[in-house]
């Protein structure tokens, strides 16, 4: 685990949102939303970023597509990948006690407050007020 000591070095920061990218969640398959402009290569999504017209780009006009690689079976390959190459890290930093684990489900606003709460839980002190 060489590696894993590197990840280790960049500090403690580096920790939690190692695991909150690993777990697996509902959104598992959020890109397989997203299509793409075959013009002008503008990037939607049906439900976080649906263009105005279904199937055209706002931009341009242009067809949107989905790309090869954000179909659900590219997706679950490239996900069991990334679960078989990190686990080994996860485990590593489970057995030294180091792993926050952050549900990874909800927007990225969301999983990045929760990620805050959980760092300020875990070192037993209050988060402040915006
Ligand atoms: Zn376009």
């Amino acid at each position: 685990m060489r590696r894993a000591g590197r990840f280790h070095a960049w500090g403690w920061r580096w920790r939690p949102l190692n695991r909150a990218w690993m777990r697996r969640g509902p959104n598992v398959c959020a890109s397989c939303g997203r299509r793409t402009c075959a013009q002008c290569k503008a990037v939607f999504h049906v439900t976080t970023r649906p263009p105005r017209t279904e199937g055209v780009c706002d931009h341009c006009g242009g067809p949107l597509v989905q790309r090869e690689d954000d179909r659900p079976e590219a997706v679950r390959v490239r996900m069991a990948t990334y679960e078989k190459n990190t686990a080994p890290l996860a485990e590593y930093y489970r057995q030294r006690g180091l792993l926050l684990p952050i549900p990874a489900e909800g927007s990225p606003e969301e999983i990045f407050s929760r990620t805050v709460a959980a760092l300020y839980a875990r070192d037993g002190v209050t988060a402040p007020v915006p």
